[in-house]
């Protein structure tokens, strides 16, 4: 036992600090690191919901079992069943058309890109039908400039809040409720010639909708569509650079995702 305190009163010397079972951080050091590696002053927004039981899934019934077992040698492994399309994850145009690409064949670099987030959380309020219209992406055009071609576009509904809760579906006779983009949005940007679309509902398009218009518009033209994201209040309409990295499963329809984004610090 006193071995291990020695080990790790050393390890705090390098920032960690020890609590029973289990080594905690004592402070998260990618706050700084760009700081102090490439001089750059960046913070890093996690835009990524946990996966558990509890994350959301739409329409199909949630999976989410993990076995926790000890193995061979002591150590502990984990077996997971789950939903390719739980909590924030990415679609691949195979989701909907099954000659298209498969999640392992979408390139990284259309997994980047300087993000253009619209704020929309006011507007749609309590409202678990409404749908961002073309007129919606235009109001932010007026404002910040067109929407360039290869960047990121992130619709900030507010819906996150309910990432783990079942009233991120509220469901009724007519299905399921959240807000999504309408089919003229989806094609607006399929015009802009933008990387991709990520939304913070379940779905990219709206809950009521039967016919999955915009997933069908973005999917067809090869755009990548997340959903699921979360924080995304904490990005700025403009400036923020995004990374949407899926797991690599082969020619997966749909994969969790990690999602992350660097914002410019100002001091
Ligand atoms: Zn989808």
């Amino acid at each position: 036992m006193l071995l291990i305190i020695i080990i790790f009163d050393n390890l705090i010397v390098l920032g960690y600090s020890y609590s029973i079972g289990r080594i905690q951080w004592r402070k998260d050091p990618s706050e700084k690191l760009l700081d102090r590696s490439i001089g750059w002053k960046l913070k890093i927004v996690d835009l990524t919901v946990s996966l558990s039981d509890r994350a959301a899934v739409s329409h199909e019934k949630r999976v989410f079992v993990k076995k926790v077992r000890e193995g061979e040698s002591g150590i502990w492994m984990e077996d997971i069943h789950m939903t390719s399309g739980i909590g924030t994850h990415m679609d691949a145009p195979s989701h909907f058309y099954q000659e298209g690409r498969g999640i392992d064949e979408i390139p990284l670099s259309q997994c980047m890109a300087p993000a253009c987030v619209i704020h929309l959380e006011e507007k749609v309020g309590d409202n678990s039908d409404f749908v961002v219209m073309e007129e919606d992406l235009i109001e932010w055009e007026e404002r910040y400039g067109i929407i360039p071609e290869s960047s990121m576009v992130l619709i900030h509904t507010g819906w996150d809040r309910f990432a783990e809760d079942n009233r991120s579906c509220s469901k009724d006779k007519k299905g399921c409720h959240f807000p999504g983009i309408s089919s003229k949005a989806a094609a607006l940007l399929v015009d802009r010639q933008v990387r991709g679309v990520g939304i913070d509902t379940l779905e990219i398009d709206p809950g009521n909708k039967k016919e999955l218009k915009a997933h069908q518009i973005l999917l067809q033209e090869e755009l990548i569509v997340v959903e699921g994201l979360t924080n995304l209040s904490k990005l700025p309409p403009k400036g923020s650079f995004v990374f949407l990295i899926p797991i690599k499963i082969a020619e997966g329809a749909e994969a969790p995702i990690r999602a992350f984004a660097l914002v410019e610090e100002v001091y």
